[in-house]
């Protein structure tokens, strides 16, 4: 019995020596004949002498869903490895991925780089699914491109501290394994998402802040890089301003919950762009709005592969002008961003502090869980925002049967959505 054709699976796996590792690829040359890579991250050659990576071949005849033969190479001395044993199954689902470049006043000259950004994403992310990999690889290679591109409120580009500086906060949760990994406050590190994977995957913590994440980061393999490397001359200013409305007493908005008397339900938010002429590419828009439904930009993703399995990840450079040292709610566990299979996978953006208070996404996979369909429970969790705390934000959010919900209370929101049946991008829903 073999699984025609091949697709993605991850193994996990005991050596003689009683070392675990996990996390392999295979991958298909035909319907009868696989190429498998395996990678030995807990291995280091050091106990068993396994080799770090291992390529073998495996022909589906002789595949068993339960159980593959591992015929390993090993050094004479060192006992065999034994078995492989499959975490995962063999992709049966159509696999989904949704994404999100922040949900504000999206200026008019910003639109196409927002959009364009968001699609870039999701080509990355797709591919990865669509060839039968993970949900967890998918949200990190999406959030990767996003922190790379400069338009978005993360990785380099980001909001400024009012100290002038750059400090990035990042969570990624795998909902099948229900682990997670975070890093908040650093300074250093391009790709703070993927600093969050290596705390997920190599660490037996689940949090790291500041120094310590970066110098975590740097000895599992991350170049740390200069602060500077991250500030944009564009960001400069912007904080400048901000700095500028603070002096003349506007400043207190960000977080006081004050909020447009006309942007009040989520609801009719969508409804009141199109009465102004989809005005959410209208610089309009920005006026009169307080700082904290102005300046949201973060991003996220989140994923449901071809085996079931659910993953969600968030990045930031948080607010414009907080202080430094502040979190806000995207990087911290059922805030801003939640994963787990027997409920939903979420990411948030917005205006971070109430969206903490509420632990809000947490309480939308929990309606999920309840029985709530996504697109439903998406619409109240931002109602639930701006009634409970008068908060702004967006939300995108994935049920493990593969439908989602978006929504949002801002004047736009960049996201994005790709299945089977092709890719989709947006600035208001
Ligand atoms: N939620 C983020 C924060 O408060 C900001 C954002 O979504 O743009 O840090």
């Amino acid at each position: 019995m073999g699984i025609a054709p091949f697709s993605y699976i991850q193994f996990r796996r005991t050596c003689g020596s009683g070392t675990k590792s996990s996390g392999e690829i295979l991958t298909p040359l035909s319907s009868r004949f696989a190429l498998v890579v395996l990678r030995l991250p807990d291995c280091h050659g050091i106990q068993c002498n396994c080799r770090r990576v291992i390529f073998f071949f495996v022909f589906s005849h002789l595949y068993r869903p339960t159980r593959l033969l591992l015929f390993d190479i090993h050094s004479r001395s060192s006992p065999p490895c034994s078995t492989m044993i499959p975490v995962t199954t063999p992709a049966t689902r159509d696999p989904t991925l949704l994404v999100h470049g922040g949900a504000w006043a999206i200026p008019a000259d910003a639109a196409a780089a927002h959009e364009s950004g968001v699609r870039a994403a999701l080509e990355a992310g797709y591919a990865i699914l669509s060839l039968g990999g993970s949900a967890l690889d998918a949200v990190q290679a999406a959030v990767t491109v996003l922190e790379d591109d400069p338009t978005f409120d993360a990785g380099r580009g980001s909001f400024l501290t009012s100290d002038g500086r750059v400090q990035l906060d990042a969570l990624l949760m795998d909902g099948g394994r229900m682990k997670a990994g975070g890093v908040a406050c650093v300074e250093r590190l391009r790709n703070p998402i993927q600093a969050a994977r290596l705390v997920l995957e190599e660490s037996p913590h689940v949090y790291f802040v500041a120094e310590g994440a970066e110098r975590f980061a740097a000895a599992h393999g991350m170049a740390l890089i200069d602060n500077a490397d991250l500030v944009l001359p564009r960001e400069r200013d912007r904080l400048a301003q901000a700095q500028a409305r603070q002096s003349a007493g506007l400043a207190d908005e960000t977080f006081s919950g004050q909020i447009l008397r006309d942007d009040k339900d989520p609801e009719t938010a969508a409804l009141s762009n199109e009465s102004r002429g989809k005005s959410a590419n209208s610089t309009t828009h920005a006026e009169g709005l307080p700082p904290s439904a102005k300046d949201h930009d973060t991003v996220g993703a989140v994923a449901l592969d071809g085996h079931g399995n659910l993953a969600a990840a968030t990045s930031t450079g948080g607010t414009l002008n907080k202080t430094p040292g502040r979190v806000g709610d995207s990087s911290l566990i059922g805030c801003g961003c939640y994963a787990d299979n027997l409920a939903a996978a979420v990411s948030l953006t917005g205006w971070g502090e109430p969206i903490m208070k509420l632990v809000l996404g947490k309480w939308a996979t929990d309606r999920v869980a309840a029985g709530s369909a996504p697109e439903i429970a998406a619409r109240e969790a931002i109602s639930y925002l701006y009634n409970r705390l008068g908060g702004h934000g967006g939300i995108i959010l994935l049920g493990p049967d593969g439908r989602f919900g978006l929504a949002h209370n801002t004047p736009a929101m960049a996201w994005g959505i790709a299945t089977p049946g092709g890719l989709q991008t947006g600035l208001t829903i």
